[in-house]
């Protein structure tokens, strides 16, 4: 894959853009330039690997409903994630021509990568490179979503014992909605970091 071409195709589609070789380098990058405000925090295995929720919370108010605080419930972190000005996530796929792919369950991170913030974050490993969008979604959907299955033990999936997607019915289905960033959104700034590791699903 052509990182740099990657790189330039996301400038051209209205993103900041920083690389880092490492995910200790971004990791300091982010906790350097977000200080004293308000965060919220996708769902993500990227971030997690990154160990960003406990740099960033030292010195800034975060909300990650993966850290939930003694007396709240995981739909009111999920609430207080709504409001923050920044917000950062990962994505499940990168096609190489600048379009970010998400899957999403419940709808949070999605909804909230797309609008309601002053600055979004996205972070991505190597990993996450795709040749084309239609490959993005492929690995969206095939590699990403049945290692989040695994993770999350929804044995009622087919998936959960598998390495592709059945497009199934089940009511554990983590599946629900496609996002697809063909440009960076209107009316907020976008960061891409890329980091040149394999990060998360
Ligand atoms: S749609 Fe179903 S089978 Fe496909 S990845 Fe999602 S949970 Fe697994």
């Amino acid at each position: 894959m052509d990182t740099k071409v990657f790189l330039q195709n996301l400038k051209d589609r209205g993103y900041e853009v920083s690389s880092f070789a490492t995910k200790e380098e971004a990791a300091e990058y982010l906790d350097k330039t977000i200080d004293q405000m308000s965060v919220g925090m996708a769902s993500s295995v990227t971030l997690d690997e990154l160990g960003l929720y406990e740099k960033l919370r030292t010195h800034n108010t975060v909300w990650w409903h993966w850290c939930i605080p003694d007396g709240m419930s995981d739909r009111e972190v999920r609430f207080k994630e709504r409001g923050t000005s920044i917000y950062i996530s990962s994505v499940n796929g990168a096609a190489i021509s600048g379009e970010l792919v998400n899957i999403d369950n419940t709808g949070n991170r999605v909804a909230e990568i797309a609008y309601g913030h002053d600055k979004v974050y996205l972070v991505l490993g190597r990993n996450k490179l795709a040749e084309d969008l239609e490959k993005a979604v492929e690995r969206a959907r095939n590699v990403a979503a049945p290692k989040n299955v695994k993770r999350m033990n929804r044995t009622g999936t087919p998936c959960a014992f598998s390495d592709h997607c059945f497009d199934c019915k089940s009511a554990e289905r983590i599946c629900r909605i496609l996002m697809v960033l063909w440009e960076k959104p209107r009316g907020a700034q976008y960061e891409v970091i890329y980091i040149d590791e394999d990060l998360g699903y």
